[in-house]
């Protein structure tokens, strides 16, 4: 079988209606108890590919009694046993690597070649990093009167509730269950509605590894899914990637019965460029972030340019020059790296913010704010720099979550750091500079949980990521993370000395 395009949407169309209708709870991939569905469409040919269960009490009930009985013994597995089976689990993933990723393309319209499949990569990567760490859950041992020992030690919470969004659903199922799996926990997931069918093969796949109902999956939308998730009373802990608004929610509902939440949510993420910085570089990485950050529906993407005057024209040029060039088009196609918006929702939200961008006096469109030639058909849409909209407007203050940035001129480095800290939102950050007294301040003073000087990349599974303000309360990814937020202390004071 040559492996076309069409060969390749022919197989993927046929996986997505394998996959359609399917949930998984305690260790079967098998239909819902629910008899509504919703249409999971290709954003990239605005088809109908396949469809997903609407999840309702009955499934979420099953979920959660699965993984409540997978516990006991789950969370008491020899701790690099469950280590080791997450790392078999991981490597079963990585034989279904490029299939995982051309799944996922073919209903996120992520670009497989530049996004998709590195973010599989990521998926693998991240799993098998805390398979390694599960015997590396320690408490600490503290002094006391002699013949007294003085311990921590840290306990599995209980079942997890993890709901995710669309724009990257690899590395964030696997950024979820990785460490609460590896500390002991057993997990109900819910993906977004628009990108439910990649994570149902993962689940099916981590079925073939995993003991039954340690990871179960049921599909659904947010408030009648989701919230039964989050306000199950043997939900002990809540994690959650998506909005600043739906983050809210959840913390209404984790509030009602006390329990922890990680939230993972939006940023409108400043990149300055300084008069001294290497351009070509300072260029470089802003086209990179362009290029793999799935079309700006990212919740990192550097979306306010922040350009010293002195290479103000530079810098732009470079940059239009360098968007020009992308590749926008079908994600399964090898040589594309920018793919589709995942939705007309959404495609319409970037719509509306260009047009007010069209409509603001003074402001101009440096380069896109179009459909790309060519492509009649799918959430398509141009790289868009547009200069010289008020700080005060929506489109420098909202997360547009599509790809659209706004650039600006500044002179003065007191002001630039605090129009990037003039935002409500806190995630990532970035300088470019050869000045390193410049650097240590815009690290001491930036609001962000994640700085970046000269360079733009991802995030790396041993190292905390997140966010402050309404970006995100807690961190995931690295071992302080996990210790941090999947477990719990327990405190022992015991008496070692002879009656
Ligand atoms: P969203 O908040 O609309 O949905 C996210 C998930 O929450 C979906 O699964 C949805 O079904 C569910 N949900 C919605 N309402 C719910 C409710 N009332 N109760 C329980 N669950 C509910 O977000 P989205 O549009 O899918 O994703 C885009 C957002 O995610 C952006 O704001 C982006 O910045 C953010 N994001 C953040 C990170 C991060 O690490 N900080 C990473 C990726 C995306």
């Amino acid at each position: 079988n040559p492996d076309t395009l069409d060969a390749r949407i022919a197989a993927q169309a046929a996986e997505a209606r394998r996959l359609s209708g399917q949930i998984v709870v305690g260790g079967r991939m098998q239909p819902a108890l629910a008899t509504g569905s919703f249409e999971v469409e290709n954003p990239a040919t605005e088809e109908i590919i396949g469809e997903a269960p609407r999840c309702g009490e009955a499934d979420v009930e099953a979920a959660v009694a699965a993984a409540s009985e997978a516990f006991p013994k789950w969370s008491r597995t020899k701790a690099r046993e469950r280590g080791a089976t997450l790392i078999a689990a991981a490597n079963h993933l990585e034989r279904h690597l490029e299939d995982i990723a051309r799944l996922s393309s073919f209903e996120t319209g992520n670009a497989l070649a530049t996004q998709s499949r590195g973010e599989a990569r990521t998926m693998v990567d991240i799993l098998r990093y805390f398979g390694g760490l599960a015997g590396e859950i320690l408490g600490d041992t503290y002094p006391g009167d002699p013949g007294r020992m003085l311990y921590t030690r840290r306990d599995a919470m209980g079942v997890v509730g993890a709901i995710i969004p669309w724009n990257a659903p690899l590395m964030q199922t696997t950024s979820k269950i990785g460490p609460a799996l590896a500390a002991g926990n057993t997990v109900v997931l819910k993906p977004a509605e628009q990108a439910p069918l990649a994570v149902v093969r993962i689940f099916e796949l981590l079925q073939e590894v995993l003991p039954p109902g340690v990871a179960n999956l049921v599909t659904g939308f947010g408030d009648e899914a989701g919230r039964l998730i989050c306000e199950h009373p043997a939900v002990r802990k809540i994690t959650f990637t998506g909005s600043s608004a739906v983050g809210v929610r959840i913390m209404h509902y984790a509030a009602e019965k006390i329990v922890p939440v990680t939230a993972e949510l939006g940023g409108k993420n400043p990149i300055i460029i300084m008069e001294d910085s290497d351009i070509d570089r300072a260029v470089g990485g802003i086209l990179q972030g362009l290029r793999l950050q799935r079309q700006g529906q990212s919740c990192s993407a550097g979306t306010r340019i922040l350009l010293h005057e002195a290479v103000y024209d530079r810098v732009i040029e470079k940059v239009i020059d360098g968007v020009s060039g992308f590749n926008i088009g079908n994600p399964l196609d090898e040589a594309v790296q920018i793919g589709s918006i995942i939705s007309r929702k959404q495609f319409e939200r970037v719509l509306r913010y260009v047009d007010m961008a069209r409509e603001t006096p003074g402001a101009r469109i440096l380069c896109g704010g179009d459909r790309p030639a060519g492509l009649e058909k799918g959430y398509f849409y141009t790289t868009t720099l547009i200069e010289g909209v008020p700080e005060t407007s929506p489109v420098a203050c909202d997360e547009i979550f599509g790809p659209v940035a706004t650039v600006s001129k500044w002179t003065d480095f007191d002001a630039v750091l605090k129009q990037a800290n003039d935002t409500r939102y806190g995630l990532a950050a970035t300088l470019f500079t050869e000045n390193l007294p410049a650097a240590f301040r815009f690290i001491e003073e930036i609001e962000a949980g994640f700085v970046q000087v000269n360079q733009f990349a991802v995030a790396e599974a041993n190292i905390e990521y997140g966010g402050t303000k309404l970006s995100g309360l807690g961190r995931e990814l690295s071992l302080a993370s996990m210790i941090q937020h999947f477990t719990w202390p327990k405190t022992v004071f015991m008496n070692t000395s002879a009656a």
